[in-house]
């Protein structure tokens, strides 16, 4: 199985750059970010609560999360891999993610981090803000918090890869389809 973590803080392009990996390699593409946004829309008691985190800018906790994750990954038994976009967020959720990963007989193949720049981030998301109607991406303050709790809780998760020889980290500013290549160089050396 080719199973990938795309990492990278929002609007660093995971949901693009996923969207191409998935039409190339047939994986189950798995954003914890859109399923909590289906269960805002669906108005479920998942989405209630993951809102009040998300409108804030903050993470939704780790336990309700790799519930969800795992729920969602079950539902795919005959997966030929998965594309992990958004999820792990915290070290935790690595741990949990390689122990899931684990009671299906696989493992994570590489972990693909795109690095942009704090000021492209901001303009990204703003950008996205006026197209998509997130109410996160709308607003300055919470963008902000977002890109701060990536470097705080979410960034030291590179470390639980780079102990495992995973970590792979791709320069995510530039044009689409050269970010793609580089990514799919990366993923041919892994596999
Ligand atoms: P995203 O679409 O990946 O930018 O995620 C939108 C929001 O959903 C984040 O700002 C978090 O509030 C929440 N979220 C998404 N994935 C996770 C995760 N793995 N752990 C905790 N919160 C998450």
């Amino acid at each position: 199985m080719l199973n990938l973590v795309l990492f990278g803080p929002p609007g660093s392009g995971k949901g693009t750059q996923a969207e191409k990996l998935v039409q190339k390699y047939g994986l189950v593409h798995l954003s914890t970010g859109d399923i909590f946004r289906a269960n805002i829309k669906g108005e479920t008691d998942l989405g209630k609560l993951a809102k009040s985190y998300i409108d804030k800018g903050q993470l939704v906790p780790d336990e309700v999360t790799i519930d969800m994750l795992q729920s969602e990954a079950d539902k795919h038994a005959d997966a030929k891999g998965f594309i992990f976009d958004g999820f792990p967020r915290t070290t935790f959720q690595a741990e949990a993610l390689d122990k899931y990963m684990t009671s299906r007989n696989t493992a994570i193949s590489v972990m693909l981090a795109l690095d942009v720049n704090e000021e492209e981030l901001k303009r990204r998301l703003l950008e996205r803000g006026k197209l998509s109607g997130r109410p996160d991406d709308q607003n300055p303050d919470v963008i902000q918090n977002r890109i701060d709790v990536y470097n705080r809780e979410t960034a030291p998760a590179k470390e639980f890869y780079t102990q495992q020889n995973k970590y792979c980290g791709v320069n995510g500013v530039g044009a689409i389809e050269d970010i793609f290549n580089a990514l799919c160089a990366e993923i041919e050396a892994a596999k």
